[in-house]
């Protein structure tokens, strides 16, 4: 999946996504006017920041530990800094590797400019950053300062994270460990969201919780974003991926103030969120449901000489979802995942890097989540790759697609699938990943 990819970089960023929530609040007096539009300068930031964090904090319940550095950027700052990150933080390998398993899954066309068009993406939706490194906070000078209020609200919300819970200690996650990475993301970025929302509220005697939950679940069902062209014309899975923190995280911080108020929220802190199934379904983080975890066998020798592991993650609930929802209804894609339980996949390349083939197992809650979750994978199976020649038993199927030979197993409550390997070849490979931790 792309999304440690994507939104890695997101800890830093906020999205000018939060100006839509913004848009369906009602404004204080004092709010956004859209005539508002000249270049911002770094001493007006730093003034700002000094306004803005006296009620951040209060709102909060954290002290300024340290003062906050703040300023202004241009586009082209903005754009370099998401360069440098880039370079920092990926080898031009990991790149492709992540690249590689969008489009193993379907999720990205294969002439996809991936790095480009990402660096396209963050540009256009930064509004404004906070660098947990350098301990800085800058915001997007081509937005007025009024505009620019909450964002800084939201900003300073993560430099009293990073002095309060250390943000740091998030940066190099473990290889592999995506989905639960990923619910600490959207963590972080539904506590500032949900403070943005809060201090934008107040002057009105209102608080992110009198929103109704049901509000808050239909923004992260619409899709576009007004006068946003690149994240509006970015795959769904991209899309989705860079907004699941921010939409998401704002239901979950959501369901924890409304349980504990802002402690609640810092207390997660220390008792992290363990899969993007739990920021789903805060329920299920409240009654600390775990993930099941899964490790595929190693199938390198079985797909031939020079082949190599290139990528391994877990798609999680919301993984599975993005998935699904490639090819069939939303909604539908939404329900079939809600048993999810744990997964792993892996991506495998020739030594000519013109061929990968991908490999995942997946256990559900029963087996009749297995089995919802099976036939939502054989019909959008069947969507990918209309024209596939189809060799079927009820619980086995095995297509020949354009890339290869794809076959989909459901037994008890896991589901198996191979994609892309040599014709002939996949029912071997599946009975070794049967044999994986978590396959039985
Ligand atoms: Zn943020």
């Amino acid at each position: 999946m792309s999304k440690r990819m994507v939104w890695k970089h997101a800890v830093v960023v906020t999205l000018a996504l939060s100006s839509l929530l913004i848009a369906q609040q009602p404004r204080p007096a004092t709010g956004p006017k859209t005539e508002d539009k000249k270049t911002i300068t770094s001493a007006e930031v730093e003034k700002l920041t000094g306004e803005v964090i006296k009620q951040v904090s209060e709102i909060r319940g954290l002290k300024l530990i340290t003062p906050v550095k703040s300023g202004a950027q241009s586009r082209s700052q903005i754009e370099q800094m998401v360069l440098k990150n880039f370079e920092e933080e990926y080898t031009p390998a990991e790149l492709d590797a992540e690249f590689k398993t969008l489009v193993a899954f379907g999720l990205v066309p294969k002439d996809f400019k991936y790095k480009e068009f990402l660096v396209k993406l963050l540009t256009e939706q930064i509004a404004g950053f906070y660098d947990p490194k350098k301990k800085e906070l800058y915001l997007s000078d081509w937005n007025g300062l009024e505009l620019q209020k909450p964002v800084m609200a939201h900003e300073l919300t993560h430099a009293l994270q990073d002095q309060h819970f250390d943000l740091q200690r998030f940066d190099k996650w473990p290889e592999g460990d995506g989905d639960r990475e990923m619910a600490i993301h959207a963590l972080i970025e539904g506590d500032a969201t949900a403070l943005m929302i809060d201090y934008l509220m107040k002057p009105l005697g209102q608080s992110v919780t009198k929103i109704p939950k049901k509000l808050l679940d239909q923004m992260n069902s619409e899709s576009n974003a007004p006068g946003m062209e690149v994240i509006n014309a970015a795959p769904n899975a991209i899309r989705e991926s860079l907004t699941f923190p921010y939409g998401y995280g704002l239901g979950f911080a959501y369901d924890l103030l409304k349980a504990q108020d802002w402690d609640g929220v810092s207390k997660a802190y220390t008792n992290l969120p363990q899969s993007t199934e739990q920021i789903l379904h805060p329920e299920k983080y409240l009654a600390n449901e775990l993930p099941q975890k899964i490790e595929l066998a190693d199938v390198t020798a079985l797909l031939g000489k020079g082949w190599k592991r290139i990528n391994f993650d877990v798609n999680g609930e919301f993984g599975h979802y993005l998935l699904l929802a490639e090819y069939l209804d939303k909604t539908v894609a939404r329900k079939a995942v809600e048993g999810w339980g744990g997964d792993q996949f892996a991506v495998y390349e020739n030594a000519a890097k013109t061929r990968t083939t991908l490999v995942h197992l997946s256990r559900w809650d029963t087996a009749n989540d297995a089995a919802k979750f099976f036939d939502a994978y054989v019909a959008r199976t069947g969507k990918r790759w209309p024209k596939a020649k189809l060799n079927k038993t009820a619980k086995q199927f095995v297509y020949v697609t354009p890339t290869g030979e794809t076959l989909l197993e459901l037994r008890g409550e896991a589901v198996l699938a191979v994609e892309g390997v040599a014709v002939g070849s996949a029912r071997k490979l599946a009975a070794k990943l049967w044999e994986s931790k978590g396959g039985k």
